[in-house]
């Protein structure tokens, strides 16, 4: 087979038992790869109303049908799983070696499942399977634990994806790390941890085959040439995504736990600023793009500081919540969290909650333990990192995400905690970008920015042609819907967001049909039509779990609390007009938010009706 390594490997952990199967004709027709593949092996194996950290639960492991090819920018593996944040679907990503390694060992995927009675890593050599004692990386932070396992497996060029203390010591939020690049969100490192599984470890020599090698090789050729060609080429791979200012222009960099859109002294974190202490550029495997970077801080507090990042979310996450533009802080919290598995979104939303709280009396310093959670101190921010982590002082309620501790505290302190289903909402304050808000507010995920990314309001990019007025609410419904399927196209074959923009579904269709041999893949219609299938088998997946269109909502403050200044000033969001237009470009029922039987049938969904 050609593209694809026709293996997937299931491991179960409770019985330390190993299974391969092929892929189905079905699996590959009707769900193409990547994140198809993911949902569809997840709805399959699931049983509805499982423990997200009990024995059933999976994590599945996914690397897409071109990674490991010279196609570029497809380096991207998924992890699927039950959320534990959430209680629903999740799906998060990472960057960096481990998906092409993971096709060089001989896999498209590996599912596990059960539970270990200590912890272990699991090893796959070129298509042999071991199970390998973990106890002494227990309680390691990622760094130690990616050197500890080359070190015994005496190879250097392994590729590990493994979780730190966060992710063993239960914390909601906890991600998993591979050489520094996280798949972040929902707490994939949980379920890990709740499995005694601390890493994965993969190397190989196999080769991918090719379905039309000269066809392939003309289709990435044409896909360096429509980089190089693109006038963001250039800046995007000196700068990556550090350029805060971009959404604060707009209004929209949330401050003081979204209470505000524009970031006083955020000039200190500008793009200049980060280029002065970058130390050299990264990429991902097979990508020219190159947009990762090594970080140093050279002066102030946090002197001798480094990271891989910060990202334009982590840059965003340790400064707008707690109101603090020193740089310092951004590269040692990113350094801190990745190191002890933690996803900084969630850590930095979380944070910025605390601070609210104790603004309003509804935590005291004896709650924090004499920390001073006053907007503007950035001192405690480390402190609390580590106490989340270790699930230490008040770090062991925020540990459970907002949500949870909003619960657990009571007071009122629920209205205070700004997430969308559990997971913690972003760097992108939806009263002045109202396509993207509608993306938070009704993805499967909860809060997620990437899989509905409405660049029409954020860059200016056209829709059909036409510029987008960010505020309106008129065609957002349709406008979220083609966002969301796009994303889940790109998503099949795994390519990275930041680099779908530089080519076409054309184009991808030809690298997808010239590596598999799917003539399929080749049509444009044909991708749109999986798209779609794919989201709404995401949205099933939930409505099996008792979600509907009551999980659509917004903290109330979106809804009541204009935009106070700024270039979004007097903006709300306008939940009811936006969601029912959406459930109409959707073929949802607009009263419960369950896809419609035909709408189903359509996709070829049968088999999910009247879950
Ligand atoms: S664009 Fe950046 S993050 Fe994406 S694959 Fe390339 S180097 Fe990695």
């Amino acid at each position: 087979m050609s593209g694809y390594k026709n293996r997937i490997l299931r491991v179960n952990l409770t019985d330390r038992s190993f299974k391969e199967e092929s892929l189905s004709e079905e699996l590959i027709h009707d769900f193409v790869g990547g994140r198809g593949f993911g949902v569809k092996l997840l709805y399959d194996d699931m049983k509805p109303n499982s423990d997200p950290l009990g024995e059933e639960n999976e994590i599945i492991f996914i690397a897409g049908p071109l990674a490991g090819t010279n196609a570029q920018s497809f380096s991207r593996w998924k992890i699927f799983f039950k959320s534990p944040l959430t209680g629903g679907y999740f799906m998060s990503s990472g960057g960096g070696y481990f998906a092409s390694e993971l096709k060089y060992a001989g896999f498209d995927a590996v599912i596990i499942k059960g539970r270990a009675d200590s912890p272990v890593f699991l090893w796959i050599n070129d298509g042999k399977i071991e199970l390998r004692d973990a106890s002494y990386l227990w309680g390691l932070g990622c760094n130690d634990t990616h050197t500890l396992i080359r070190e015994e497996l005496r190879n250097p060029k392994v590729r590990i994806a493994c979780i730190g203390p966060a992710g063993e010591n239960g914390v909601k939020f906890a991600g998993v790390f591979s050489d520094r690049r996280a798949a972040g969100r929902g707490g994939g490192g949980t379920v890990m941890g709740a499995k005694n599984l601390k890493a994965v470890a993969v190397h190989g020599r196999e080769k991918i085959d090719l379905a039309d090698p000269a066809g392939f090789s003309a289709a990435v050729k044409e896909q360096v040439n429509r980089y190089k060609a693109s006038p963001r080429f250039k800046h995007f791979s000196e700068t990556g995504t550090q350029t805060p200012e971009f959404t604060n222009v707009l209004g929209i960099f949330p401050i003081k736990n979204f209470r505000g859109g524009v970031l006083p002294g955020i000039e200190k974190m500008d793009g200049s600023v980060f280029t002065e202490i970058r130390a050299r550029n990264t990429a991902c495997h097979s990508c020219m793009i190159h947009c990762g970077s090594i970080s140093k801080i050279n002066s102030g507090r946090y002197r001798g500081s480094w990271s891989e990042g910060p990202e334009y979310e982590t840059i965003w996450s340790f400064s707008g919540p707690i109101l603090c533009s020193d740089i310092g802080l951004t590269v040692a919290a990113d350094n801190v969290c990745d190191d002890l598995g933690l996803d900084t979104i969630s850590t930095g939303n979380t944070i910025g909650f605390a601070y609210e709280l104790y603004e309003k009396g509804l935590i005291t310093r004896e709650d924090t333990g004499g920390l001073e959670l006053t907007y503007g101190n950035d001192e405690p921010v480390l402190t609390l990192i580590k106490q989340i982590a270790h699930n230490k002082g008040l770090g062991e309620l925020l540990a459970k995400g907002t949500r949870e501790a909003a619960r657990r505290i009571g007071k009122g302190s629920e209205q205070y905690a700004m997430h969308v289903k559990g997971l913690e909402i972003p760097a992108y304050d939806p009263r002045g970008a109202k396509a993207h808000g509608l993306s938070y507010i009704t993805m499967n995920l909860g809060a997620d920015h990437c899989a509905g990314y409405a660049g029409q309001e954020i860059f200016g990019a056209p829709y059909k042609g036409k510029a987008v007025d960010r505020f309106a609410v008129k065609g957002k419904g349709e406008m979220t819907k083609w966002n969301q399927d796009d994303k889940a196209i790109w998503n099949l074959g795994i390519m990275c967001n930041f680099a779908t923009g530089y080519i076409d579904h054309e184009l991808y269709g030809k690298l997808l049909s010239t590596a598999t041999g799917r003539q399929e893949f080749a049509d444009t219609d044909y991708l749109w039509l999986v798209g779609e299938r794919v989201y709404n088998l995401e949205r099933m997946f939930n409505i099996r779990e008792g979600f509907g269109r009551k999980d659509d909502v917004f903290p109330e403050r979106f809804l009541k609390e204009p935009m106070p200044v700024g270039p979004s000033a007097g903006q709300v969001f306008e939940a009811d007009p936006l969601l029912e237009d959406y459930y109409r470009a959707r073929s949802w029922d607009p009263k419960t938010g369950i896809p419609h039987e035909d709408k189903l049938k359509e996709l070829g969904l049968d088999f999910t009706i009247g879950v």
